[in-house]
């Protein structure tokens, strides 16, 4: 069994989940599921990014203290995480005492080597992003994450991290080990921005109230992302030997904004204060609405509220990992969302499923007989290969293309097969077992494949098909066997709805 772990980005705390956090994290959920599926020891770490000073307004709005208010915002991420069936096995704050106690020792193995040293900083800072900005960053003289504000022109003492020293080696990196930074896209950015040059950075920002102190000056606080990034480490038990279970990590997943502070920042870092660089990062897109990145400014027009009430939140992780490829932006329309949710979910897998236990539930008393092997067993070996090609490289939306041409298959093998008609002719009851087994196989290793995805349903699907334990692994995928099992007679599990 081989080790894989996985981190999303922290969330900040200054605002409510809304749909792009949900896509990350459900996106890196279907990864961490599939890891799992196929046989690995997954560690799945998610959590909050505590100390921006951009929680300072809300919290003093809301008249609670600054921690009172990052606990709030706490719940309320875990809440609607829980909601979605993240299965993040933990979930790190970087106001807890196991995370500031690992970004001192990063930051005092970084001062020990020689890579900070004290500086004036003047020039752009996003507050937003909490991101120095350089004239070349900017669109429009404006944070192109943030075109809806004002960049601030700040001049500041700080303590600086030299960034610049490991320009040569984190090319070197990169084209050693294409793999860290993916996909191509964010590979090629990375390498430009490389290929400038770069600047030096502030470690540490003038003490305001919120932060985790420097080491050995406590009128600095240290540098929000250094802070931040810290976190898949802190989350592990570094520095205590215990983090080397799972360090380095296999894979971040990342939204495509932050590339630069996950393939620069971190991994120079990291260098600096000699810990191992993760394996991977992976810069997802963004969900759209009318063109434009969704988000809080944008003026939400779609809450995650009202997307997980449309349909359920398996529908909606299906959607989403469906219609926004895992290496690219899609538009959100609640017009494809009811297309998409009609046509693939309540029609072909759905109906899928009722015919084939309400079939069983006719002709067969309700249990699945045995039967011999038929073109769709053969069939759905290609589709696993398809599966896990895709899967391997992430390419989540590939992975549920391969799912849907086996329910297409299927339900193609149902009418080509008849099996009202083979019912009704004497002497082919074995012909009729082996249409309703291989009907009944073929749902069960739908439900394998699509558990990552809809975790809810696909487990419902399993126990309407007589299986009272874990969906099984894909090694198991070939030769599952559901003869003799109880099916439920009917199982509706994506009823349709007219809009
Ligand atoms: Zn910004």
């Amino acid at each position: 069994m081989s080790k894989y772990y996985i981190t999303t980005a922290i969330d900040y705390s200054n605002g409510d989940p809304h749909l792009g956090h949900a896509f990350e994290k459900i996106g890196a959920d279907a990864i961490a599921r599939y890891r799992r599926l196929c046989g690995d020891d997954v560690h799945f770490v998610i959590g909050m990014d505590e100390h921006s000073q951009t929680i300072l307004q809300p919290a003093a709005e809301a008249g609670l203290t600054p921690q009172a208010w990052v606990d709030k915002m706490a719940t309320l991420f875990s809440n609607a995480y829980a909601r979605l069936q993240i299965s993040h096995d933990d979930f790190i704050r970087t106001t807890e005492r196991r995370h500031s106690k690992a970004v001192v020792e990063i930051i005092e193995r970084t001062v020990k080597a020689g890579y900070i040293y004290e500086g004036t900083y003047e020039g752009y800072y996003c507050e937003r992003c909490e991101t120095f900005k350089q004239e070349k960053d900017l669109v429009d003289g404006r944070c192109p994450e943030h075109p809806d504000r004002e960049i601030a022109w700040t001049k500041e003492d700080n303590y600086f991290f030299r960034l610049s020293a490991f320009r040569d080696a984190l090319l070197r990196h990169i084209d050693e080990h294409p793999e860290f930074v993916q996909p191509e896209i964010r590979r090629n950015e990375i390498r430009n921005v490389l290929e400038d040059g770069l600047q030096d950075i502030s470690a540490s920002r003038p003490q305001r109230e919120w932060g985790i102190p420097f080491p050995g000056n406590p009128d600095h606080a240290v540098y929000v992302w250094i802070d931040a990034l810290t976190n898949y480490l802190s989350a592990i038990g570094f520095p205590d030997q215990q983090h080397e279970e799972w360090w380095p990590a296999n894979l971040h997943v990342i939204g495509k904004g932050i590339t630069r502070h996950h393939c620069i920042i971190w991994p120079a870092l990291l260098m600096a204060a000699d810990v191992e660089l993760p394996e991977s990062v992976w810069a997802h897109g963004y969900i759209h609405w009318g063109g434009r990145k969704l988000s809080k400014s944008a003026g939400a027009p779609v809450t995650l509220e009202s997307a997980i009430a449309r349909y359920g939140p398996d529908a909606l992780r299906y959607y989403l990992l469906r219609e926004v490829p895992w290496n690219g932006d899609a538009d959100f329309t609640w017009q494809r969302f009811d297309d998409i949710y009609n046509a693939e979910l309540a029609n072909d897998l759905g109906n899928l499923a009722n015919r084939t236990l309400a079939m069983v539930g006719k002709y067969r008393d309700a249990k699945v007989p045995a039967g011999a092997e038929t073109e769709l067993d053969r069939r759905a070996e290609a589709t696993l290969q398809a599966y896990r090609l895709a899967m391997d490289g992430l390419l989540l939306h590939k992975g549920l293309a391969a799912v849907r041409e086996l329910t297409g298959a299927a339900n193609v093998f149902i009418e080509e097969s008849a099996p009202w008609k083979l019912a009704k002719q004497p002497g082919h009851g074995p012909e009729l077992d082996a249409v309703l087994a291989s009907l009944a196989r073929s749902l069960g290793r739908l439900a394998t494949l699509l558990s990552p995805f809809m975790p809810g349903k696909t487990r419902d699907l399993w126990s309407a098909l007589g299986r009272t334990d874990q969906i099984t692994p894909l090694s198991q995928y070939q030769v599952i066997d559901l003869a003799g099992r109880d099916v439920q007679r009917q199982a509706v599990l994506f009823p349709k709805i007219e809009s």
